[in-house]
């Protein structure tokens, strides 16, 4: 049976960084991953980096593409009622963030993971984990060939996404999964077209949100609020054009409009599972949260959670120092829930939430107007959401 320190369930951007932490602390691990690489680095989602991932990916050597492409956000517009009102990340944090897919996160990180003789297991899908109370469990894998194996780990994490396998084995041990669901979606538009605005906006209107964000120059990434049961097929082009620029048209901005070449329905989940370990089995990423999509930070949070653990299984491995290790969930836990309340807030500030009685529908819409309003004109408000934005430092700890 194949050995190795640690076993990564997932090619993420969680399960790869981690493994590029723990190889520059000198500790092997294997990833395994169901997906071919071709499909892994064609994955189109999170655009948005904060200060402490763009830092991150820069100190450890996987930045250099990042620096030479990424576009730098100094601001983002919000747009309340065609009202534009800028928060300018920098002059109230001193940083910024940056719009680099999460595909191109990826494509970085598999170079440098396979030009370091790292392992990643492609096409490869773990069945079972096995032994995880004990201090050896076992991965029973089936590669896409039909062919099965395992490997035996001192060490597991689950960086499996959303519908997490390694989940399961911890809730068994009776972590608790607190969710949140959502009155609306977002339908999302990749558009061939030249750049609307040189920094995001974040749009809201009587009729719902919109986001305009931008993937090169040429690539634009839309996004309107719909209804969650809504289908690719009820959103012709027509109704998305009219949706954008009955939300984001003003004086100055006009969404400019090309060939759409991609449209999805993303649903809106929040979800926190209460525990992130279970005896040598760990979870990180999406596999222990979910944040819906407003706040950018499900890619975020994915790393700030194995900038904990790599440290962490590190000492373990090399000192025999578990201290930190077992401290896992009660360090990254504040961090994800502050995340969640970034989420949250976002979200309610900026879709409209209709209840079917036009009066009351009437008054949230002025409310959450207010609201908007109160944030934007105000330095305190301002620095409140621009501090949140950009994100906070990741934590750092010495091996
Ligand atoms: C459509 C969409 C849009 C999004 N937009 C944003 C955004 O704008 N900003 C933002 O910050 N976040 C966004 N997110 C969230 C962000 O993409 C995730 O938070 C991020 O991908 C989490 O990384 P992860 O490594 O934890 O999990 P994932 O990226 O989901 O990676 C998990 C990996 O594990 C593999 N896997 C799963 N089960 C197994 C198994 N049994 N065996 C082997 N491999 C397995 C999967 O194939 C996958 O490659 C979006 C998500 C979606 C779905």
């Amino acid at each position: 049976m194949a050995q190795t320190p640690v076993a990564i369930v997932g090619a993420g951007p969680a399960g790869l960084m981690l493994s590029h932490l723990l190889h520059l602390q000198g500790v092997d691990s294997v990833v395994i991953e169901s997906q071919s690489r071709e499909q892994v680095e064609a994955t189109v989602r999170a655009g948005i980096l904060e200060q402490g991932t763009v830092k991150l990916m820069q100190e450890t050597g996987v930045g250099e593409r990042l620096d030479r492409i990424a576009e730098i956000d100094r601001g983002i517009q919000i747009s309340i009622a065609g009202e534009m009102q800028r928060i300018d990340l920098h002059k109230y944090t001193g940083n910024c963030v940056a719009v680099y897919p999460q595909h191109e996160v990826l494509i970085d990180l598999i170079d440098r993971r396979l030009s370091d003789n790292g392992e990643i297991w492609f096409n490869t899908t773990v069945d079972q984990i096995e032994g995880h109370k004990t201090d050896t469990p076992t991965i029973h894998f089936t590669k896409d060939s039909g062919e099965q194996g395992q490997l035996s780990a001192s060490y597991v994490v689950g960086a499996d996404g959303s519908r997490s396998l390694c989940r399961q084995l911890i809730a068994a041990d009776g972590a608790q999964r607190l969710k949140h669901e959502y009155p609306f979606a977002w339908f999302g538009v990749m558009v061939e077209a030249p750049q609307t605005n040189p920094e995001l906006i974040y749009a809201t209107h009587p009729d719902g949100f919109a986001l305009i964000s931008t993937r090169t120059q040429d690539l634009q990434r839309y996004y309107v609020q719909c209804d969650p049961e809504d289908t690719v097929d009820m959103w012709s082009d027509d109704r998305i054009w009219s949706a954008l620029h009955t939300r984001v048209d003003s004086e100055d901005v006009k969404v400019s409009e090309g060939p759409i070449t991609d449209k999805a329905v993303l649903r809106f989940r929040s979800a926190v599972t209460s525990k992130m370990q279970s005896g040598r089995l760990f979870i990180a990423g999406d596999a222990a949260h979910t944040v819906p999509p407003t706040g950018a930070k499900g890619l975020n949070l994915a790393i700030a959670d194995v900038a904990v653990l790599a440290p962490a299984l590190a000492r373990a491995i090399k000192n025999g120092d578990e201290g930190l290790l077992q401290e896992y969930t009660a360090i990254a836990l504040p961090r994800i829930w502050k995340a969640q309340h970034f989420s949250f807030w976002m979200s309610s500030m900026l879709h409209s939430a209709p209840t079917g009685n036009p009066a009351d529908d009437m008054f949230q819409t002025e409310r959450r107007l207010a609201e908007l309003r109160t944030v934007t004109s105000s330095d305190a408000g301002r620095q409140l959401l621009a501090s949140q934005y950009v994100g906070f430092d990741l934590p750092s700890y010495e091996v």
